[in-house]
């Protein structure tokens, strides 16, 4: 019998979707696979936005942080945790104590509002400073009442789509439709829910509702992780044995024959070079999809992106009284770690969140309010992608199974000129790691390659 010829693919990005892409390619059980990665940075990019703290007094290295935290959670997550276990890593469900709180811009500190712990596992919750126990007991019903509102909306009241109904319907309509009111959504919905999405109220508001109403359906009263250990551990088990092309950054992805041509630069010493491959699998944020790759160039300026910063400082003047007044109220059983406190500050447009990191640094996702400059230890900027109903659209369509007869749009789809796209925002969802591992098994289910975590026990 003859050997089946090998094929060549290209792997544009190492992020989480590129460098599960590149791992079941290469560990395809046939060989049938020659896969060369490119990366622009000089690092493998799942973790090289994490930081690692030195101790201020000995000047040693001491705790690493991941940047972002990128937690995960049951009902969500199946594959990224099946991949998790299959590849021996630990996660484990931290404890954290949610503190939402308004930005004055005259007062210098925040003092909560409401404090949430996750998974509820303080009950009854931590009542805030200021609030007597009568107006604590109606603030609490109130909010009862409208979660239970929300979440019985979610689970009973679907959310219009193009599919069902013909029109695409936003969270901002589906809060109106259902009756929720704007003192709930103002100060309880938008703040946690721009937690996850981390960008601006008015963004989050044009996501389309379903995305929401499915995340909350399937992650109701279900836990939440993090790594244990750091993400490096995850970048380490995906890229053993690779030898990527960092500093490459690719400049154009263009079909030519039947091949697709890569052309590069190499950021050490400026030069170009270009390469042929059978297949190119482009995992990189859609603006970058459009910049590289011409079929798609109109159709990507359409997904929604922005750019998020997450700041390690040690900036504590705005919430060290309400951390204080927190753990007044804790009573740790011994043997218990003690929660992590997220303060959660909102102005009238978003909200950033200040992760008291057990290191005794401070993380501020989407800052809002200035930190004092000479606090600040390191600063990570990121693309973070979108969604929108417009966008929604368009990523179904690229990645939808059927081509209609009348389709008379010749929008690209996903494997055209054995081209494709993985990442966070190549799936009908919110734009998180679920989303890598989705498309990233969508393309290996297409080039005829197993899975290894998808395999029946
Ligand atoms: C602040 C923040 C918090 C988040 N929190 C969570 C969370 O808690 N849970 C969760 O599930 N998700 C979270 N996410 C989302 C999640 O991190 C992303 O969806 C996911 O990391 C996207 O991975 P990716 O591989 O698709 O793309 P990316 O990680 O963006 O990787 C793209 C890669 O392409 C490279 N690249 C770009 N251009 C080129 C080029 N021209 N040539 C070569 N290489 C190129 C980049 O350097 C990068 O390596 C968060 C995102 C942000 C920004």
């Amino acid at each position: 019998m003859t050997e089946p010829q090998r094929k060549s693919v290209a792997v544009i990005g190492t992020g989480m979707a590129g460098l599960v892409i590149a791992y079941i390619l290469r560990n395809d059980p046939r060989g049938r696979f020659d896969v060369e990665v490119f990366e622009k940075q000089d690092k493998l990019s799942l973790d090289s936005a994490s930081h690692t703290l030195t101790d201020e007094k000995s000047g040693e290295k001491s705790e690493r942080l991941d940047l972002p935290m990128r937690a995960f959670a049951d009902g969500y997550y199946e594959s990224l945790k099946r991949m998790y276990d299959y590849l021996g890593i630990t996660y484990g469900s931290p404890r954290f104590i949610y503190a939402l709180s308004t930005l004055s811009n005259t007062a210098q500190q925040v003092s909560p509002y409401y404090i949430h712990s996750s998974n509820n596992h303080q009950i009854p919750p931590l009542r805030p400073n200021g609030f007597s126990w009568a107006s604590w007991l109606v603030e609490l019903c109130y909010l009862a009442v409208c979660y239970y509102w929300f979440t019985a909306c979610c689970f009973f009241v679907t959310p219009k789509t193009l599919e069902s109904s013909g029109t695409e319907e936003s969270l901002r309509h589906y809060v109106e439709r259902i009756r929720l009111p704007v003192y709930y959504v103002k100060n309880y919905l938008l703040p946690l829910m721009s937690s996850v999405t981390t960008c601006s109220h008015d963004a989050l508001m044009d996501f389309p509702a379903i995305d929401l109403v499915d995340y909350e359906r399937r992650t109701f009263r279900r836990k939440h992780y993090t790594v244990l250990g750091g993400v490096h551990r995850v970048q380490t088990k995906l890229a053993k044995g690779q030898t990527p092309r960092l500093g490459a950054k690719v400049t154009a992805v263009e079909n030519v024959g039947t091949q697709v041509q890569v052309s590069w630069t190499d950021s050490r010493d400026g030069q170009s070079s270009s390469r042929l491959f059978d297949h190119v699998i482009l995992g990189v944020t859609p603006d970058v999809v459009g910049t590289i790759f011409q079929p798609l160039r109109s159709a990507m300026a359409a997904v929604p992106t922005t750019t998020v910063q997450c700041i390690v400082h040690r900036d504590f003047s705005k919430i060290i009284d309400a951390s204080r007044s927190l753990w007044t109220q804790m009573s740790l059983k011994t043997g218990e770690s003690a929660p992590q406190p997220i303060h959660m500050c909102s102005n009238d447009h978003a909200t950033e969140s200040i992760h008291e990191h057990p290191s005794s640094a401070l993380i501020t996702t989407y800052p809002i309010a200035p930190i004092d400059p000479e606090k600040v230890v390191y600063t990570a900027t990121f693309t973070r992608v979108l969604r929108s109903s417009a966008s929604r659209q368009i990523v179904n369509q690229i990645f939808g199974q059927k081509r209609s007869i009348d389709e008379k749009s010749q929008l690209w789809r996903n494997g055209d000129g054995n081209v494709w796209l993985v990442g966070g925002w190549c799936w009908d969802g919110m734009v998180m790691l679920e989303g890598c591992l989705a498309s990233a098994t969508r393309v290996a289910n297409a080039l005829d390659v197993e899975v290894p975590w998808m395999k029946r026990s």
